[in-house]
């Protein structure tokens, strides 16, 4: 799949032209393989590591998103320019393992209940997100989105306010990290989200009903079922369905 970097076109339609993934990109990204998602500045690069984790690449850019799980499992991956870090749990907070991955110049950005038990050094290089505040860092816009609870038996796992979920604009292109959340409202009136990485696990999260409901309400472009452990996901696939016009990407996150 070759286009120019320039070339506008929507990833809807390249999404499905695309089919299968694992192509390596020959744009940005080139150490990182993936599933390739067309921006106005070169393709994205999608890569699940594991549950919560993963790399993408962009303009020159790697992003990982919840590094866990020790520095073996980063190796081989290029040192990432920006770290998102979405809560303070063990399957998305591990000071070791981000000590081991973050360069000196890697941006961190967290919520303060994050940053609050992370190293100096480490705090040094992190910018601070509360729910609902947005940054520019390396030509990438994040808004930091609401993660929490709604189900009574629940709401003792994420509480409103201490995590963050992610919307990046990268290109044009915007995408979604959910973190830990059920379908809050705030999901559910995002607008113009070309892919959403959404969680669904109980029960910490939320069940496959859920997030389909969630999903069938904001239609991003293509989600990626992540951090679902346990669930059903072609019952997932099915309760979204075809005509929301979402394409749901099922990937080996475990
Ligand atoms: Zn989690």
């Amino acid at each position: 799949m070759h286009h120019s970097a320039s070339a506008k076109i929507p990833a809807l339609i390249l999404g499905l032209a695309l089919g299968c993934a694992g192509q390596p990109s020959p744009a940005a990204g080139a150490e990182l393989n993936g599933d390739a998602i067309p921006t106005s500045q070169g393709d994205l690069i999608i890569h699940p590591i594991n549950h919560a984790t993963f790399a993408m690449a962009w303009n020159t850019n790697t992003i990982y998103v919840d590094p866990v799980g020790g520095a073996q499992r980063f190796a081989g991956l290029p040192r990432p320019n920006l770290i998102l870090v979405t809560d303070i749990h063990g399957d998305h907070l591990n000071p070791e393992t981000l000590a081991a991955v973050a360069g000196p110049t890697t941006r961190i950005v967290a919520p303060a209940a994050v940053a609050e038990k992370l190293p100096d050094p480490l705090r040094a290089q992190t910018t601070v997100l509360a729910n609902g505040q947005t940054r520019s860092l390396l030509d990438i816009t994040i808004q930091a989105i609401p993660m929490y609870n709604l189900t009574a038996d629940r709401l003792r796992f994420h509480t409103k306010g201490r995590g963050n979920g992610y919307v990046l604009t990268l290109g044009g292109a915007r995408v979604y990290i959910s973190g830990d959340t059920e379908d809050i409202p705030e999901m559910r009136t995002l607008k113009n989200i070309d892919v959403a990485f959404l969680c669904m696990n109980l029960p910490y999260t939320m069940d496959v009903q859920q997030a389909a409901a969630a999903v069938r309400a904001f239609r991003p472009k293509i989600v990626y079922p992540y951090h679902y452990r346990g669930s059903d996901l072609q019952k997932f696939k099915r309760l979204v369905g075809d005509d929301a016009g979402v394409q749901v990407r099922l990937r080996d996150w475990y």
